[in-house]
């Protein structure tokens, strides 16, 4: 038998002979530190060759992810925490990137198949209606703590525990706003932290979610991108924001929709991002309708035709913020593709999933809120069948001063004037202005 990760000969038995400290193999599996208790040292090699596709789209953002200048904050406090910021030593974007999550010695159990959880079981000596339990409570149910396996007995919830964990992260802060929404602070198990975001509204209970830790777009309105990327999230750490989720709002509440666009660009960390969904939107797991998943993207015209050939039909929201090009590179610094190439993908994601983009569009006062810019919106998507989506920009203490929200007259305005251009808009209320509202705003705070 041989290892498909490694190459490497091993026994009938599945233990590998080239490094026999290392334990049991899983011969059918490339992945086979997420059985072993110790990992294997061939999945570095796996890695970098995954990290090495990851690297052409972040090239050339080092320079554009560097903290604002303290000058824009009157606030004392956050003007030396930006300069601290700076003399801190920091993985440049570009490197950043393509920085994997940490492999630990015991796995997730959120990041195995269910193959790897039978095989597990069986090294385990699990009979089949405790790995049928087993099974249920992790694929169905998103288990994030052991112990909560109630029919599952002591010891065998122990041993479970020496071999897999099922969370890798712990909640730091819970912010919940005067409008219903929560964002939530996590810590990950290499203390990095990321936020999540619960907005109930009506009927509707929507959660947002990371894909990145730090986000390398550096758009100039948004605090995500203040201090650039420092690593992509893993599947399993996204399948366990969703898992937090459902566990936050009880049985009571169920949630209904579900969006990447919190920390993170998700185009960028796209592996990853289709194993969680997948995971996520399995009929016999977590079976989450993929048409209540949307994923938000800055850009990144060839991932996103890859995506509508990969994804399973998920909703696309593609952030334009101008018409202009030159307009949209002042606020999207990293912008390497003119608009009209991200409206053709998004005419092709449309083409091939039959799903009608959106066009997310951050209103900023008197940069991109004017007629003029209304009236190259219309030109630019006015044959386009697709949404756009207004968002009055939500403000960053850090920010504020070069920027501004605009007025609700010119939000008014603006709207009315893509409608008369015959084109489907709606307007995004303010959730959680009170409670660092913005994407990224809690994180920051917390650095
Ligand atoms: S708005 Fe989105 S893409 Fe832009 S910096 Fe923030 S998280 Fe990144």
């Amino acid at each position: 038998m041989r290892c498909r990760a490694s190459r490497w000969s091993s026994s009938p038995s599945g233990s590998c002979t080239k490094k026999p400290a290392l334990g049991r193999c899983a011969p059918s599996s490339s992945r086979c530190s997420s059985i072993c208790a110790t990992p294997c040292p061939s999945i570095r090699r796996v890695d970098r060759s995954r990290s090495r596709s990851a690297r052409p789209a972040s090239r050339g953002k080092k320079s554009q992810s560097s903290p604002p200048s303290p000058a824009r904050t009157r606030d004392p406090r956050r003007r030396r925490k930006i300069r601290r910021s700076r003399t801190r030593p920091r993985i440049p974007a570009r490197r950043a990137a393509s920085v994997s999550a940490p492999r630990r010695a015991v796995p997730s159990v959120h990041a195995l198949s269910r193959e790897e959880l039978a095989e597990l079981g069986q090294e385990l000596g699990m009979k089949p209606f405790q790995l049928r339990q087993l099974t249920q409570w992790v694929f169905e149910k998103g288990l994030l703590d052991v112990e909560g396996a109630s029919n599952l007995s002591k010891a065998l919830r122990a041993r479970l525990a020496e071999r897999i964990h099922f969370s890798s992260h712990k909640v730091l802060q819970r912010a919940p706003s005067s409008d219903g929404s929560t964002k939530l602070l996590l810590s990950l198990e290499d203390e990095e932290r990321i936020e999540m975001v619960l907005i109930p509204e009506g009927e509707r209970c929507t959660l947002c979610i990371s894909s990145q830790v730090g986000c390398p777009v550096a758009c100039v309105f948004c605090a995500s991108g203040l201090f650039g990327v420092r690593r992509n999230l893993a599947a399993h750490e996204m399948v366990e924001q969703f898992a937090r989720a459902r566990e936050e709002l009880g049985k009571e509440r169920p949630l209904t929709n579900l969006v990447v666009m919190g920390l993170g660009e998700p185009m960028l960390n796209l592996e990853s991002l289709l194993s969680a969904l997948a995971r996520i939107s399995d009929p016999e797991a977590l079976a989450f309708s993929p048409r209540r998943i949307t994923v938000s993207t800055a850009g990144y015209p060839h991932r996103i035709r890859a995506f509508a050939e990969r994804g399973r039909g998920y909703e696309l929201a593609v952030s334009l913020h101008a018409a202009d090009p030159s307009l949209r590179k002042q606020l999207v610094p990293t912008a390497k593709h003119e608009p009209q190439e991200l409206v053709q993908a998004a005419q092709y994601y449309h083409r091939v999933t039959g799903r009608e983009p959106t066009f997310e569009y951050v209103l900023l006062a008197e940069k991109n809120d004017g007629e003029l810019q209304a009236r190259e919106l219309v030109t630019l998507l006015g044959k386009v069948q697709c949404k756009v989506n207004l968002i009055p920009w939500n403000p960053v203490p850090e920010l504020v001063g070069e920027l501004q929200s605009p007025s609700e007259e010119r939000v008014h305005r603006f709207e009315d004037f893509l409608r008369h251009g015959g084109l489907k808009v709606t307007t995004r209320r303010h959730r959680g202005r009170d409670k660092d509202a913005a994407c990224g705003q809690l994180r920051l705070a917390a650095e």
